[in-house]
């Protein structure tokens, strides 16, 4: 080493602030290695004001970028305070540049949607300071450096000096202990440049060390010591007895000096503050783009929009369809003569039979039980005659079918037992022979040419499927249409109600069992209610779970389209991502802020695809028949939502990351 280099230290005794021992750096240059800087030692105590000086394209900035720790050595040692930086991650690096340095750049490299306060806060935010610290923090920097009437004034509305003193401020925000000035005065007229180089001499009196890079021998006049480099090497290095005499006035306040004031690190509270501070920043960027963050929505809008209306009309029609299931009762198994629905010989089957149904309402999984055997008759009364359906039914019959009765009684056991000719009519029969303020109960009326006493009448009930019957209905105890009636001992079918504690199939596999032995043969068979709802239940669900499907793919052209503004958006910011690092942004700040970007962009798209979707049901309920309701299910809404956020996620990652693992010097020069 040339001795004539050696540092002229303050204090020789101290162990150097930061101490470079035969640095190099080179870089990729047409397919060449080109060494930028060569066999670089250098030491910087704490206190001092150090002026780097060398004609353009000598590797100043290049020196610069390795002291701030914004870039690495490409051979060679970088120690500050003792400890060696090359084995150091991107994180440790970053926290080296948020608690040690502070950047000033020739051009500000202020953020332009931000404030000057807010300018100032951005390294407190990456060091967790609270809110309160960081905003008084802020203020009182800005005020000190004469621009208390300007916090709130974006960089375009500030001259240049005032927007280098800003970026002074945000040197000073974290402590500063050491500030680097890239030709702090490249950009300014001489009148500003001298304010600037005072505000620095001053902030080196205060105890800050303050490393100066110029191409301009009368600023560097400034500084202390003047180190000298041409060509990737450092020429000269000596004291400059001409610095001129330390302003007298020199502000010394404690809030001055280099502090870990107010910096509280991690914790969940200031995770939290980041998150929020992120996701205000997201705001920004997406109220800076109105159109183009709409356009990029379009894709989720439709998919949540079709996700959330298909479920909603898919419930809907499958709770129409429950309820009129439901009408024929529920929990129910009918069993019927035959092999099946439209078996022709059925009627000439005559094994069911009263035996049957006794059977069957002895086993413990049946609530209750009733036959049925219909026949038609022609109904009289008075002068009036019509015909009507006779169905003969057990006295459980209106339990098993789920009817209620709007007037009067329904027959019993009793009944059933001494053939007793009492009636109980449907509305429509009512309707059919009596005025509405008539009362039919105990009226007689001729079925066939036998007579019977009205007793009840059952409350209208919607009918199952198809157009509402226009028949009219009595019913009998079966007793009474098998003995005074049709002279018939075959039923025509049992209904049975399951216990709501058994299994509906087991129940259909024991009475199949049941029967098949009573009757030596299988020729009936079983109409499961339950089954039917399941098949109704499943039915829907594959429909829906289809056009899902489709609304799916959609979605994912959403985010393929959030995807690419996402890289636009990090190219375009990438000096923005450059300055964040600067100032002591880790890796995963970045992530954080872009991820959050599109998390937002997809939320947003689908908080408005559920509005939409809303409205657009409203518009549909209209113009549908009244007895179809359109359900929208919370469930599908909570889902739309999550949806687009994963979205979000998944396809902002890989921009987020891009930005994340940018190359911090690449970052700020690229502009
Ligand atoms: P100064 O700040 O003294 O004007 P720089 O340190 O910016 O000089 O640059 C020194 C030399 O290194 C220049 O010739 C420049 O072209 C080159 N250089 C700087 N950065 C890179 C890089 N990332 N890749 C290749 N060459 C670079
Ligand atoms: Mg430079």
């Amino acid at each position: 080493m040339n001795p004539s280099l050696s540092s002229p230290a303050p204090d020789a005794a101290d162990t150097p602030l930061l101490a470079l021992a035969g640095v190099g750096r080179d870089f990729d240059s047409g397919g060449q290695r080109v060494a930028i800087l060569k066999d670089i030692h250098l030491k910087i105590y704490a206190g001092e004001m150090l002026a780097i000086i060398g004609p353009s394209g000598s590797g100043k900035s290049t020196l610069m970028n390795l002291i701030g720790c914004l870039d690495q050595p490409s051979h060679g040692s970088y120690r500050v305070q003792g400890r060696e930086t090359r084995e150091m991650s991107a994180d440790e690096l970053a926290r080296l540049r948020r608690e040690h340095f502070g950047f000033v750049f020739q051009r500000y490299q202020l953020l332009a949607g931000l404030s000057a306060r807010e300018n100032v806060e951005i390294p407190a935010i990456y060091a967790g300071t609270p809110d309160h610290v960081r905003f008084d923090r802020a203020a009182h920097l800005l005020q000190r450096l004469g621009l208390g009437e300007r916090l709130e004034h974006f960089p375009s509305q500030l001259s240049g000096g005032q927007q280098q003193r800003v970026s002074i401020a945000r040197a000073l925000m974290n402590g500063g202990s050491v500030i680097l000035a890239d030709e702090p005065t490249g950009a300014l007229d001489s009148h500003t440049s001298e304010e600037v180089m005072r505000i620095l001499q001053e902030l080196n009196a205060a105890g800050h060390t303050v490393i100066l890079v110029t191409h301009d021998a009368k600023v560097a006049a400034h500084a202390q010591r003047i180190v000298e480099i041409a060509d990737g090497r450092i020429t000269a290095d000596r004291p400059n007895e001409h610095a001129p005499a330390l302003p007298a006035a020199a502000p010394r306040e404690a809030s001055n000096t280099p502090d870990k004031q107010g910096n509280t690190g991690a914790g969940l509270g200031a995770a939290f503050m980041q998150l929020r501070e992120a996701a205000r920043m997201a705001l920004h960027a997406l109220a800076a783009h109105r159109m183009r963050s709409l356009l990029t929505m379009l894709g989720i809008i439709i998919g949540i929009v079709s996700v959330v209306l298909v479920n909603a009309l898919g419930e809907g029609s499958k709770q129409k369809i429950l309820a009129n299931l439901s009408s024929m009762g529920t929990n129910t198994i009918s069993i019927f003569p035959g092999k099946g629905f439209g078996d022709r010989n059925s009627s000439a089957i005559t094994t069911l039979n009263v035996g049957d149904m006794r059977a069957i309402a002895a086993q413990p999984y049946v609530d209750s039980v009733s036959p049925q055997i219909q026949s038609s008759v022609v109904l009289r009364m008075g002068n009036m005659e019509r015909t009507a359906q006779i169905s003969g039914v057990g006295e459980q019959y209106f339990r098993v079918q789920g009817y209620e009765l709007a007037e009067g009684i329904s027959f019993d056991a009793e009944s059933v037992r001494t053939l007793a000719l009492d009636a109980v009519i449907d509305s429509k029969t009512r309707d059919a022979l009596f005025a509405k303020h008539e009362n039919p109960l105990g009226k007689i009326i001729l079925l066939g040419s036998v007579p019977a006493r009205i007793i009840g009448v059952t409350a209208p009930k919607e009918s199952s499927f198809g157009p509402p019957s226009q028949n009219l209905t009595i019913w009998l105890p079966y007793s009474t249409v098998m003995g005074r009636l049709t002279g018939s001992q075959t039923l025509q079918n049992i209904t049975v109600r399951i216990a709501d504690t058994a299994a509906p199939a087991l129940a259909e596999e024991q009475i199949t069992a049941l029967l098949a032995q009573r009757h030596g043969t299988q020729d009936f068979f079983t109409f499961n209610s339950v089954s039917v709802r399941n098949m109704v239940e499943q039915t829907t669900l594959v429909m829906r779970l289809f056009i899902s499907s489709i609304a799916i793919i959609s979605l994912i052209v959403g985010g393929i389209g959030v995807m690419n503004i996402m890289l636009v958006s990090v190219t375009e910011r990438t000096p923005e991502i450059g300055i964040r690092m600067a100032v002591g942004a880790r890796q995963a700040d970045i992530m954080q802020q872009f991820l959050i970007e599109a998390v937002l962009v997809c939320l947003l798209g689908g908080l408005l695809g559920i509005a939409l979707a809303l409205l657009l049901g409203q518009v549909i309920q209209q113009f549908l028949s009244g007895d179809f309701q359109i359900v929208f299910s919370s469930a599908a809404i909570v889902l739309a939502v999550s949806c687009s956020s994963l979205i979000g996620l998944a396809f902002g990652f890989w921009p987020a990351r891009n930005a994340a693992r940018l190359n911090p010097v690449e970052a700020l020069a690229n502009q």
